[in-house]
């Protein structure tokens, strides 16, 4: 017998899921569910090189899924957005950001916010 999405939920007694209000992911406790995810990922990366290899790029994505939260000013959009931009096609480190691009975001400090798509 195939059971519906209602009635799932009508069953289900394990921990409330709910969507993620920055990137939709479905999580115990929604966005600060995912918020805590990401909080035990970063604290991996710097127990364990294999992890830190990619840390600049997992803070770049998180950070871009959740505009709200941590791209409100131009500045953290423009390095978040540059970095993982840097990271996927100029092939930079995906551990550290580029020195080269926080100095140009910081000669810039009237930059204008885009908004989010
Ligand atoms: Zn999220």
């Amino acid at each position: 017998m195939r059971v519906s999405g209602p009635e799932i939920a009508r069953h289900y007694n394990g921990p409330m899921i709910e969507a993620c209000s920055g990137c939709g992911l479905l999580v115990e406790g929604g966005a600060s569910g995912c918020q805590r995810i990401f909080e035990e990922l970063t604290a991996r990366d710097f127990s364990n090189v294999l992890y830190g290899r990619v840390h600049r790029l997992l803070v770049d994505t998180y950070c871009l899924q959740h505009p709200d939260a941590f791209c409100a000013s131009a500045k953290s959009m423009a390095a978040h957005l540059t970095g993982l931009a840097w990271t996927l096609e100029r092939e930079g480190s995906p551990a550290r950001g580029s020195e080269t691009l926080r100095r140009w975001i910081e000669a810039h400090p009237g930059l204008p916010r885009p908004t989010p798509p």
